[in-house]
């Protein structure tokens, strides 16, 4: 999505100074965040940066060390889960087996006391919702695909009527073709429903795709949130930059006469104002180019191109240049030098993302 989400955003959740650990070690180390009202919201991060905590705070299977929940100003965080306009979407599909399709998604209206026909009518519209077929009303959850299951729990999920949805890595068990189908889908009901989602994946291609904004999670605390074009483009660090794909990473000092690698001093963008000492330069591989004779560029290097991999959209050549190796991106059916080449690769300074270390 390249919207960037709903206008006039007022949070719908907010985090204050969200604290958790278990047996003295921390895991959730500060979390401040504002969700919007009718965003999709995804948090990435690598396994163990503390996703599932996070999520299992905001619905109240856990209680903060220090910090609080507030969903629409008011304090939720003693809250229990029930207690809470919220519903969390679990990984493991914690279906029930022995009811059949409808009877999982009726229990919620059931539990509230909804007569009969109202719960199988309202059944039947989340059935179709979800895109599941009417026909499978009957039938029981044990004879259902890893995906219609994963429709079961959203429509029973959405028979909560919740403010805000929680989903804890719902797609990770399938394959990546049903992955990503169910993810544009999810998409598209977040839309037509207009709930808020906060969306927790390790897979980054599926955070990219379906999300307004996406917050990057590291070592308990949130590094970036942003668009995924601005965590891609204007990346605050290098843990974020390397989250949202390969990248050439340059490792500077800064002396006298600037900043420099071992003596050389590539071209970097006019404003880079950067405190102390140490910094790093990255240029993502597709901003690099192969220079034709007697083409320029702000920055230049002679290399040997080492190796040639077809990427589907894209090729990827390694190219040897200052004793190391250097990722470079092609478009499919560009013409491309053979291993062994010599070659002149060249990028500007504008392409640089040029950050602390
Ligand atoms: P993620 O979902 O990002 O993989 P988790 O939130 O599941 O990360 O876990 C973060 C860290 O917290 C891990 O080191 C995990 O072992 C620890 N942790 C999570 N829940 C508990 C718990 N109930 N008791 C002890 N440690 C836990
Ligand atoms: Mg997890």
């Amino acid at each position: 999505m390249t919207e960037g989400g709903p206008a006039a955003p007022a949070p719908v959740l907010e985090l204050r100074g969200l604290v958790k650990g278990f047996d003295g070690i921390p895991v959730i180390r500060g979390i401040d965040l504002a969700i919007r009202e009718g965003e999709f919201l995804s948090v990435v991060g690598p396994s163990g940066s503390g996703k599932s905590t996070l999520l299992r705070l905001l619905a109240g299977l856990e209680r903060p060390d220090a910090g609080e929940i507030l969903l629409r100003e008011r304090v939720m965080t003693c809250l229990t889960p029930q207690e809470r306009p919220t519903c969390l979407v679990f990984q493991s599909l914690a279906l029930f087996p022995h009811k059949s399709v409808g009877g999982n998604i009726e229990f919620p209206l059931k539990v509230r006391g909804v007569p009969g026909r109202a719960r199988r009518d309202r059944a039947r519209a989340l059935m179709a919702l979800v895109q599941l077929d009417p026909a499978y009303y009957r039938r029981n959850i044990r004879a259902l695909s890893g995906g219609e299951r994963q429709r079961v729990a959203l429509a029973r999920a959405l028979a909560y009527d919740p403010e805000v949805l929680f989903f804890d890595e719902p797609l990770s068990a399938l394959d990546q073709r049903l992955r990503r189908s169910l993810g544009a889908e999810l998409a598209a009901l977040q839309r037509a429903t207009g709930k808020t989602f906060v969306y927790i994946t390790h897979a980054l291609d599926e955070a990219m795709g379906m999300s307004h904004r996406i917050a990057v999670l590291n070592a308990g605390r949130i590094a970036q949130i942003g668009t995924p074009d601005e965590l891609y483009a204007q990346p605050v660090d290098r843990f974020v930059a390397e989250t949202f794909g390969a990248l050439n990473v340059i490792a500077l000092t800064r002396d006298a006469g600037g900043w420099h690698e071992d003596g050389w001093r590539p071209v970097l963008p006019p404003d880079a104002q950067i405190a102390g000492e140490a910094a790093v330069a990255m240029i993502r591989p597709e901003a690099l180019r192969l220079l034709g004779p007697g083409e320029t560029a702000a920055n230049r290097l002679e290399a040997e191109v080492m190796s040639d991999r077809g990427l589907g959209a894209h090729h990827r050549l390694e190219l040897r240049a200052r004793g190391r190796v250097w990722l470079l991106d092609l478009p499919r059916g560009v013409p491309r030098p053979a291993p062994g080449a010599t070659v002149a690769l060249g990028w500007d300074p504008a392409d640089t993302i040029l950050r602390a270390r």
